[in-house]
């Protein structure tokens, strides 16, 4: 088993809001051979001018070797435009090369400030910067109220963790009736003053009484939380880092620490006598700072500033729902940001028009949210900094931030080839301009050839959107794998939660559009609520595909049945559906026979038995013992067999339709209305308690399942492999040039499928649910094939490899906050085999045709000429006896057998 890192708590989150300049420390932490808690230190306890000695010392000692001048030709980040040192100290560390002046063609560009419209649509598609132009719209005090109050008209109960605001002048009057009608019910509030564009606390004052606030221009009012939950007698506020990484798709992620910034006078009531306490009524690090009680943090759990972590440690330890606050914290971020997200996705498109659809953002922003918890533990939101300092005054600071940074540039997936890709796809962008035909008139069209068109537009359309599913899933991919310290919380992975995020969003674009909404949250639904998976979307390529030979189009309506692809290269075997009659003995057998579809190799059961009549090429045997075993957990639930039997791989529709006939007659034999009375919780809560049990059935019957060579018996198809291993040194680079190189990605992933269908039907049978995507086991199941397919195949060519730990499928589940089971992992390593053995199968099939052809053709024209050389030889006879022990050692040395425990 993996190590599995503990599953991250929703808890360890927050943070304060400071905007200190760079410090001594961050110039020390230069030094060479320094750590960091010594330099930490040494900033601490040198008196300023000791400080300043050293440091210009150290500088002496560390020009004095003439430096030779580093080409650069890494990843350049362009800092000029922050102060903050951090954020070199992190660049260097992730091997950047930090540019000298503003080079606006480095792959990062990092700024303090705004950032404008031009500079984001010049960018090239390689290059990322840290600001999303529109984010304003939530990170300046009025505009976030502006457009919190527009959608509190329609969703007050969702948006209710904003305090009452007014934006003067505009709504001084509103205000003082406010306070007017508090007073006639002999309730007193205070309020708090704001500068709208403010920060640092500067400008902030304190009202009891409404009617004495002037209605100044640029200032806001709020309501102030008088009852805030406090910290050893202080009130405090949490600064919580926020990372979005692209607003087309929306995607959020939270840090899972922060800053806890405390007040420095002890808190009371706010009253006429303390209302210009500063310190007592804000938290601010700047204002505290200059308080004679501020403490600087020697440890983790004092000081005026500590971190999220302890807050978390000390809210449990206090028996606080540490688990209800955090909820409502990320469920404040999330719709606070979609009040953001029509702001964003409409500046972005007007930066970037015309980039793909799904493609990486060239923006990302790590935004500081302040919030405050009043003693009911409610979030209140205060405010949003786009440029949260990263001032590192304190060692809590460096720790903190440093970390935020690193695991931002780790999400950001900038890569050195980014930029040659970005330039060869111009280029074959430009070519398609170049050639790209012009549209005739539909009246010059004859009916066919407008058949035929619309065909290719759908056609069209649909390969943009598997690029999009497919980008979408590697992407995820990533981010599981590097997350880090943060926790994407939307899209969110609870299916209602996030249904009912992307009804609220729907619902927001609708706000703020009005009249173009509609096509945004039809695409809003396509987007973030796409059931589509990709196999679905290949079948409907095929479809048009086979579409387009006929010349007719037909509706999305009737689907092909999904299974294993034919692969070009594979020859047809199509195997007659069985006969009704045929189809009940097998069921009544438990011995469902899947047929594949026509030229797929396929995976068969190893059994004794003969296999001329079932282990024929293109036929799939499972394992009846478990059939057998599971049908217990009944197997009537409504559609269940119609439903499982439409992701079985089936030959055509005709099988199709008469398995669907004979299931449900053959439900009616069974005692229908006795099953049915079972419900659908009932039958999770059984299938659930028998989770273990079922799992090491699937792994039975996986261990249990082979690749088939068409054509040849088991026993051949597995001196194939010996033969193809006993080589290996003569296969590699052909095998590697063949899946790397010379399959695309839609081949790549047609040999995966062959794996992933059967797969899935096995899941469907032994569990006894017809919608395996949602098992846990299935989930798992498709982080190991994606892992497989992962960087244009190289997941799996790393498989083969038996010595690198690096890049193997098994870090996917190391790495992520998932436990996963003994059996669960070694059907995940029975997978793997399989998706080898597959690769390996269809390798030397495509070589054996190569072969056979070249033969052919050579010895018709070439007689003369006519033998192989011995390479060619090599790679087209594989003649060996056969050596079972060979094979069992194979297996064991390379991955051992996975079904020593289960069986
Ligand atoms: P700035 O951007 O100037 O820091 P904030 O809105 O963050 O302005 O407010 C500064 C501090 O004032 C906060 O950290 C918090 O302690 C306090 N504060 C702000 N608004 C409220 C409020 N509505 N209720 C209670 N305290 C508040």
């Amino acid at each position: 088993m993996p190590g599995v890192k503990p599953s991250a708590s929703l808890t360890s989150l927050m943070m304060d809001k400071q905007d200190v300049t760079l410090t001594s420390l961050t110039q020390y932490a230069r030094r060479p051979g320094a750590t960091q808690s010594s330099l930490l230190q040494g900033a601490r306890q040198a008196p300023p001018d000791e400080k300043r000695n050293v440091d210009n010392e150290d500088k002496k000692a560390v020009q004095a070797p003439k430096k030779k001048r580093k080409k650069k030709h890494g990843i350049t980040a362009n800092l000029s435009g922050t102060r903050y040192e951090v954020i070199r100290i992190v660049c260097e560390k992730c091997k950047f090369d930090i540019c000298k002046e503003d080079d606006p063609n480095s792959y990062l560009i990092w700024s303090d400030s705004f950032v404008s419209a031009d500079r984001i649509t010049e960018m090239k598609p390689f290059q990322r910067i840290n600001h999303f132009p529109g984010m304003v719209e939530v990170t300046r005090k009025d505009c976030l109220a502006r457009n919190m109050m527009k959608v509190q008209r329609h969703h007050a109960d969702e948006f209710n963790f904003v305090p009452k605001t007014w934006i003067l002048p505009a709504d001084h009057s509103m205000l003082l009736n406010y306070a007017k009608d508090l007073k006639a019910k002999k309730k007193y509030r205070t309020f708090i003053v704001k500068p709208s564009n403010g920060a640092q606390g500067h400008g902030i004052q304190l009202y009891k009484n409404a009617e004495k606030i002037p209605p100044s221009e640029h200032f806001i009012v709020q309501e102030y939380i008088d009852k805030p939950l406090l910290l050893e007698g202080y009130k405090f506020d949490l600064r919580i880092y926020v990372l979005v990484t692209s607003c087309d798709p929306l995607r959020i992620f939270i840090f899972n620490d922060g800053l806890v910034r405390m007040s420095t006078d002890k808190y009371i009531n706010p009253s006429d006598g303390n209302l210009s306490n500063l310190y007592m009524h804000l938290t601010n690090y700047s204002v505290n700072k200059h308080n004679e009680y501020y403490q600087k943090g020697d440890s983790v759990d004092t000081g005026s500033k500590r971190s999220i972590r302890y807050f978390n440690d000390y809210l449990r330890k206090n028996d606080y729902d540490i688990v209800l606050l955090w909820r409502r914290i990320y469920d404040m971020v999330v719709k606070t940001l979609l009040v953001a997200h029509p702001h964003l996705l409409h500046a972005y498109r007007m930066c970037r028009p015309g980039a793909p659809a799904g493609s990486d953002s060239v923006c990302f922003e790590v935004l500081g949210f302040d919030v405050l918890i009043d003693r009911k533990l409610n979030p209140w939101l205060l405010e949003i900094n786009r440029s949260p300092s990263f001032g590192t005054d304190e060692k809590i600071d460096f720790d903190i931030k440093s970390a935020l940074i690193e695991d931002t540039i780790r999400l950001l997936n900038i890569k050195l080839s980014d930029k040659r890709r970005n330039y060869f796809a111009q280029k074959a962008e430009a070519q398609k301009r170049l050639f790209r035909t012009t549209k005739r008139n539909e009246a010059d069209m004859t009916e066919l050839e407008k058949k035929k068109q619309s065909i290719e537009k759908r056609r069209e359309e649909l390969k943009e959107h598997l690029a999009r599913v497919r980008k979408a899933t590697a992407r995820e991919d990533f981010e599981n794998r590097n997350a880090g310290r943060f926790r994407r919380i939307f899209p969110s992975e609870d299916k209602l939660k996030q249904q009912k995020y992307v009804n609220i969003m729907s619902s927001i674009f609708g706000i703020v559009m009005s009249g173009r909404a509609p096509a945004m949250q039809k695409e809003i639904q396509k987007v973030y609520n796409n059931q589509w998976r990709e196999e679905d979307i290949l079948d409907m390529i095929a479809e048009c595909e086979a579409d387009d030979k006929d010349g007719k189009l037909t509706s999305g309506g009737s689907k092909i049945p999904r299974g294993p692809k034919p692969l070009s290269s594979m020859p047809i075997s199509v195997r007659s559906p069985p006969t009704e009659d045929e189809f009940d003995e097998e069921e009544e057998e438990e011995e469902a026979e899947y047929t594949s579809p026509p030229g797929s190799p396929n995976m068969n059961r190893r059994e004794s038995r003969p296999p001329s009549t079932k282990s024929r090429p293109g036929s799939l045997r499972p394992d009846s013992r478990v059939s057998n075993d599971a049908s217990s957990l009944c197997n009537s639930r409504p559609n269940s067999g119609v439903s499982s039997m439409r992701s079985r791989p089936v030959s055509n529709m005709s099988a199709l339709n008469s398995r669907s006939k004979s299931l449900s007659r053959l439900h009616g034999k069974q005692s229908v209305l006795q099953r049915s009375i079972i419900d659908d919780n009932f039958l999770i809560t059984v299938v659930k308690e028998r989770e273990d049990e079922l799992t090491k059935k699937t792994l039975l019957a996986l261990s249990d399942m082979r690749i088939k060579f068409p054509g040849k018996t088991d026993q051949e198809a597995e001196l194939i492999l010996d033969t193809l291993h006993e080589n290996w040194k003569f296969h590699k680079p052909r095998i590697a040039s063949y899946w790397l190189v010379k399959l695309d990605s839609i081949k790549r992933r047609k040999v995966i499928d062959i794996v992933r269908s059967n797969v899935r039907a096995v899941l469907q049978r032994i569990w006894r649910i017809s919608d395996v995507d949602n098992l846990r086991l299935y989930r798992i199941f498709t982080r190991v094939f994606n892992r497989l397919l992962w960087s244009h195949g190289q997941g799996l060519w790393n498989c083969f490899s038996t010595t690198s730990q690096n890049g193997s499928w098994e870090t996917i589940f190391s790495k992520s906050s998932e436990n996963i089971c003994e059996n669960e992992f070694n059907c995940c390593r029975r997978i793997v085999q399989l998706c080898r053995d597959c690769l390996l199968i269809v390798y030397q099939f495509a070589a054996e045709a190569k072969s056979s052809s070249q033969q052919n053709s050579e010895n018709s024209e070439l007689s003369s000429a006519g033998t192989l050389s011995s390479r060619d030889k090599s790679s087209s006879t594989l003649v060996a006896p056969l050596n079972t022990q060979t094979m069992s050692q194979r297996y064991s040395k390379l991955y051992p057998r996975a079904d020593t425990t289960a069986t």
